[in-house]
């Protein structure tokens, strides 16, 4: 067998053996998930703002941030861990879809008057220009007159 081959068979085995060894040292441990992954990147996000505006306690935030998300990804309480991450997905997209809705409202904003429900203060829209309208409220089923 030559040197490289030698050299290869040797990696692989390392490889292999650290391949191994890590999956003993993660078994029954939370490992990663979208919470944790979030949070790295927001770490990431915060320290090159540091590095940016040279405002030091931003990188220590996204140093706190590392060790919390390597806490949860090292974590063996898994429904925990679990539930975290559930309550923290279902606020990520709401949020997410109250941006896109106003991204939408303020795109809109020409063709549509958007104004709340007195009763229920659910968002509705009638179209610019269409005068005074009886309005009923899609969610509550209140009544009331709305100029445009
Ligand atoms: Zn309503």
């Amino acid at each position: 067998m030559s040197f490289w081959d030698q050299v290869k068979q040797k990696l692989a085995v390392f490889f292999s053996k650290a391949g191994s060894a890590m999956q003993r040292f993660m078994y029954g441990r939370h490992g990663a998930d979208q919470l944790s992954l979030h949070l790295l990147v927001l770490g990431i996000a915060l320290y090159l703002m540091a590095m940016l505006t040279g405002f030091f306690p931003l990188a220590l935030i996204s140093v706190g941030l590392y060790i919390y998300s390597a806490f949860r990804m090292l974590s063996k309480n898994h429904l925990k861990r679990t539930n975290e991450n559930t309550k923290y997905l279902s606020a990520y997209y709401k949020t997410k879809q109250k941006g896109q809705q106003s991204v939408m409202r303020f795109k809109n904003r020409k063709e549509y008057k958007y104004f709340r429900c007195p009763e229920c203060h659910a968002i509705l829209r009638m179209k610019r220009g269409s005068g005074m309208m009886h309005v009923t409220c899609g969610k509550c089923k209140h009544q009331f007159d709305k100029k445009a």
